[in-house]
């Protein structure tokens, strides 16, 4: 039996984490949850689940959860603070890291000092502070299993050889909603046109992600740390039909791609029993599915977000951490309609470029980093 604790329950990944973890009961038991503003699907998951704790975002949330689950055991907590009790929790094994954007890093941060293991979803906490993640993970003999899609297949293709024969690894990229949408066109694309991503369901925030390619940013950097790869061993495929999750190349010219139908139940499947396979009950892949998969180069003029990743990279220190904060608010203002779509790009470059990078490379500097830039992107979008 494996005690899982999940950071971000209510949300697309944690929802569907516990979907898995419903199949197979005799396999997982749930003792931490830490959820967001819903608190009626908070409640729903402590009442099915019981975990010995459950933290809520706020106070006032973590009252009116109470009120719902006074028949249970589960202890409430709340905030911050709530959320890094139940990333180190005694009982858990591996802490599903699945909260949205920069929240998820200090709970991560926490889990992995605790020893946990860590599925990781929460690409940002690497973009913000990768090294530092990678060397708390070997400090504490903890390994962070990627649920992300791409990842994935990495983590699965890469393991067929030694790491010192990978040539590179090509992340591949649906593209989004506006693939082949007219450069010209791109300033006019809505809110509903950019949640309407092609081939995967996923929450608000990195469905808009997808959209600009801010997404493939954050999985280049995710990349580089996870499987310490510098960033000229890192390319990007546009391949429309997410079938192939990325590939690795080796230096005799074989490339290892691990594929699949798009459904995240599959790789999170993977880091929760990694390193068994679970019987997911998904029925087997028909040839039509795997038809006519095409593959092409990202068009950097149109996304030019590519280079953002590539540049934050090269320069590193707290830039990636700028590039991420400055996409936060962008992405926020964007969904409640005061900006237009182009106007996140224009955004980030701009807080990019006027960010003084730290070199000393730490935790107080990645956060005072993160503000800074907040307040910057604020204060570009409101003038
Ligand atoms: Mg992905």
């Amino acid at each position: 039996m494996k005690n899982i604790s999940i950071l971000g329950s209510t949300g697309s990944i944690g929802t569907q984490t516990l979907e898995v973890i419903s199949q197979f009961p005799q396999k997982f038991r749930v003792v931490g949850l830490a959820a967001g503003n819903n608190v009626d699907l908070a409640a729903e998951q402590v009442i099915k689940y019981k975990p010995t704790v459950v933290s809520i975002k706020s106070e006032s949330n973590a009252k009116a959860l109470e009120s719902k689950i006074r028949n249970t055991k589960t202890q409430i907590v709340y905030g911050e603070k709530g959320a890094e009790e139940v990333a180190s929790i005694p009982a858990a094994g591996l802490v599903v890291s699945s909260m949205v954007g920069a929240s998820g890093l200090k709970p991560t941060i926490a889990a992995i000092k605790a020893g946990k293991d860590i599925a990781l979803a929460n690409k940002e906490t690497l973009v913000m502070a990768g090294q530092l993640i990678t060397e708390e993970a070997r400090k504490n003999d903890v390994k962070i299993i990627p649920v992300d899609s791409e990842h994935s297949a990495i983590y699965q293709a890469i393991k067929t050889s030694d790491k010192k024969y990978v040539r590179r690894i090509i992340l591949t990229a649906s593209g989004g909603p506006f693939l082949n949408t007219p450069a010209e066109k791109i300033k006019d694309i809505s809110v509903s046109d950019a949640l309407n991503h092609p081939t995967w369901k996923m929450g608000n925030k990195i469905t808009i992600d997808s959209a600009t390619l801010m997404n493939k940013c954050f999985e280049i950097i995710e990349a580089r740390w996870l499987f310490d790869m510098g960033c000229d061993m890192i390319s990007v495929w546009i391949h429309p039909q997410s079938i192939i999750h990325s590939m690795v190349e080796f230096v005799d010219g074989s490339i290892i791609s691990q594929m699949g139908l798009p459904d995240m139940k599959i790789p999170i499947s993977y880091s929760l029993n990694y390193p068994e396979r679970l019987d997911l009950n998904i029925g087997s892949a028909e040839p039509g599915a795997f038809s006519n998969l095409e593959f092409g180069e990202v068009d950097t003029g149109k996304f030019p977000s590519i280079n953002y990743a590539f540049s934050a990279l090269k320069e590193g220190g707290t830039l990636p951490a700028v590039m991420n904060a400055a996409n936060e608010v962008a992405v926020t203002e964007f969904l409640e309609g005061n900006i237009g779509f182009t106007k996140i790009l224009e955004t980030i470059k701009n807080v990019m470029d006027l960010h003084d990078n730290s070199l000393e490379y730490n935790y107080n500097n990645i956060i005072s980093s993160d503000l800074w830039a907040r307040n910057k992107a604020q204060e570009i979008l409101r003038n």
